[in-house]
């Protein structure tokens, strides 16, 4: 028998320095002494992921991001909230398993998220060696960069800060929301022309690449939403943790962005 343990000790025993002591990669609910039954890998366990998972028959889902809208998912403030109450008696009444999966998978070596990203891009050859995030693609435009995120990532729509015909070489690749004292950094001290973010803060990183521009600086920011900007790394998870674990069925549910646009 497989227990759900066993598959995250699996997982844990690739990546280096682990285990980590402080880290937000626990369990968040179920019992990990079950026998495994399937696994799904995600971005974000939405309600549409769990109701996916019981309809697979899974009961492990190893997900990227936080369950329950807080970093720590420290919960004590949404007592009495009905939208994490329901979602938590969801995860209950089912006997499913939500380990987490952040730290220890950007600590791979190489950054699982940002290889996957890279893998779906078909970037992978313009990656800089030895950097994690920075890549140097001859003769890109940022409306070629744009109109290739679109067209790999399925992307409707990119809000950028920048102009189309400028040249936009040295890509840094800057996933999720590091914040925008990192983004505005990535800019001098690598000497990006671009940063590609999932997320950013508007008042800071988008008034330093508009100040820039005025000041005749080659800079721009392209936003592609945090969902977008690094499930692919969970989907290239499923691939990675297969041959580990052959007899478990592992499914991928992409959960995309959650915005619209009106
Ligand atoms: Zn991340």
């Amino acid at each position: 028998m497989r227990t759900i343990q066993n598959v995250i000790d699996l997982i844990i025993a690739e990546i280096p320095d682990a285990p980590l002591e402080d880290t937000v990669d626990v369990f968040k609910c179920g019992d990990p002494t079950q026998e495994v039954t399937g696994i799904v890998t995600t971005f974000t366990a939405t309600m549409d992921v769990l109701r996916k998972t019981v309809k697979l028959g899974a009961n492990l889902i190893i997900t990227h991001e936080p369950t329950f809208y807080e970093h720590r998912e420290r919960t004590e403030w949404l007592a009495d909230d009905p939208v994490f109450q329901a979602k938590r008696a969801f995860l209950e009444e089912h006997k499913l398993t939500v380990w987490r999966f952040h730290d220890y998978w950007h600590r791979h070596q190489p950054d699982g998220i940002i290889t996957g990203m890279l893998k779906a891009l078909a970037w992978e050859k313009y990656r800089l060696p030895d950097t994690r995030a920075m890549l140097a693609i001859p003769g890109m435009t940022l409306a070629n960069l744009v109109a290739a995120l679109k067209e790999k990532l399925a992307l409707p729509v990119v809000r950028v800060v920048g102009n189309p015909q400028q040249s936009s070489e040295r890509i840094a690749m800057l996933v999720g929301s590091p914040g925008g004292d990192f983004q505005i950094m990535a800019f001098q001290q690598w000497n990006a022309d671009v940063v590609i973010c999932g997320e950013t803060s508007e008042w800071q990183t988008c008034e330093y690449v508009r100040d820039a521009i005025a000041l005749g600086h080659n800079k721009a920011l392209v936003i592609i939403g945090h969902a977008k900007s690094e499930e692919e790394g969970m989907h290239y998870l499923s691939s990675w943790l297969q041959p580990k674990v052959p007899e478990v069925p592992i499914t991928y549910l992409a959960i995309g962005d959650p915005i619209t646009t009106l």
